[in-house]
């Protein structure tokens, strides 16, 4: 019986067993609702046949201690794609920024053969919450949930055996919170421990030339023209076109009218200068929480931005994969409260 999660859900589940019973090899995360139709992944590594052929998925929970075992033979290097579920306008999942991180890890796994764990679904998303009652969905932890959980989580795995632990982070707020578990894994442990945030708002990076909307209609930001082409790169019957809207950030009511604020970061502009921030909530600068202009979305440029993305992050991590790490203290000791 497929369970009944919604229209979306339904879908996912229907394609993957579609998919099985066609023959074609899902190449990770059996467990997780994971789904690209269309996904091409370029493999960078060669003569590792034999390797990849004893893993099932390259998802860490779709596997048994047996095939852990046997991956730590061989390598050391763990994903843990991180995100959020936060409100993403009327037509965007509330999964979207944990879509990308998922959608990243499964590219770079299949590309250089690396295990990832299942996401990290909650972030830091305080100012998703809008007013009680009103039912935006957003579920956010404290940063001190997410710091324990993201330390939690890697302090298991170094416990096992791994020494590479690289985060995967698909929800710009996080980036706010997480400098000090990042040092304290590293301090404690001796591990390699990496954070990569493969997405655009203000900084174009890898994305250069595919998206279409001008700057001033903000392509990387919330819900716009990249998330939305994400979205329907990974399932398309969780894209509601019909009700996007094409909307921009303001100023707060809270703030005089001679401050000005054009997108999603905590910083505003005086007098032509970004010197002051202030805490804002989403919908103080936009109230249905989309930042820019979502028509130009294509899944082909959400696959396109997949893999650059990927590809990006899959070298990467294949060159850390070739330092000498040393982990000093790998039993878990502080693992109960
Ligand atoms: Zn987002």
């Amino acid at each position: 019986m497929i369970p009944t999660l919604g229209d979306g859900w339904v879908d996912i589940f229907s394609s993957y067993y579609i998919n099985d019973q066609e023959g074609i090899k899902m190449s990770s995360s059996l467990l997780s609702q994971n789904y690209a139709p269309g996904r091409e992944v370029t493999r960078l590594t060669t003569d590792d046949d034999e390797f990849r052929s004893q893993f099932v998925s390259w998802n860490l929970a779709d596997l048994s201690y047996v095939d852990i075992q046997n991956y730590l033979n061989v390598k050391d290097t763990v994903l843990v794609p991180m995100a959020s579920t936060e409100q993403h306008g009327p037509h965007l999942p509330l999964y979207t920024d944990t879509i990308t991180a998922i959608e990243i890890s499964t590219r770079v796994s299949e590309a250089i053969g690396v295990l990832h764990t299942p996401p990290l679904w909650a972030g830091y998303s305080p100012q998703h919450m809008y007013d009680p009652g009103q039912g935006r969905g957003t579920i956010t932890l404290r940063s001190s949930t997410l710091l324990a959980l993201m330390n939690d989580v890697a302090r298991s795995l170094i416990h096992h055996g791994f020494n590479r632990i690289i985060f995967v982070n698909g929800h710009g707020s996080n980036v706010k919170v997480v400098d000090p578990v990042l040092r304290q894994l590293r301090y404690e442990t001796g591990a390699l421990i990496g954070f990569v945030r493969p997405y655009m708002e203000r900084y174009v990076g890898v994305l250069e030339g595919l998206m279409e909307n001008p700057p001033e209609e903000t392509p990387g930001w919330h819900s716009s023209e990249l998330e939305t082409s994400q979205d329907m790169a990974w399932n398309p019957a969780l894209v509601r076109m019909e009700r996007a809207e094409d909307t921009r950030a303001h100023i707060p009511d809270f703030l005089p009218d001679s401050f000005s604020k054009n997108d999603g970061m905590p910083d505003v502009e005086f007098e032509g200068y970004q010197y002051f921030t202030f805490p804002m909530d989403h919908h103080e600068f936009v109230e249905n929480g989309v930042i820019g202009n979502p028509m130009r979305a294509t899944a082909e440029k959400g696959h396109e931005a997949f893999r650059r993305y990927s590809e990006h992050v899959a070298k990467g991590v294949l060159e850390l994969m070739s330092v000498p790490v040393k982990v000093h203290t790998r039993e878990f000791v502080d693992r109960v409260m």
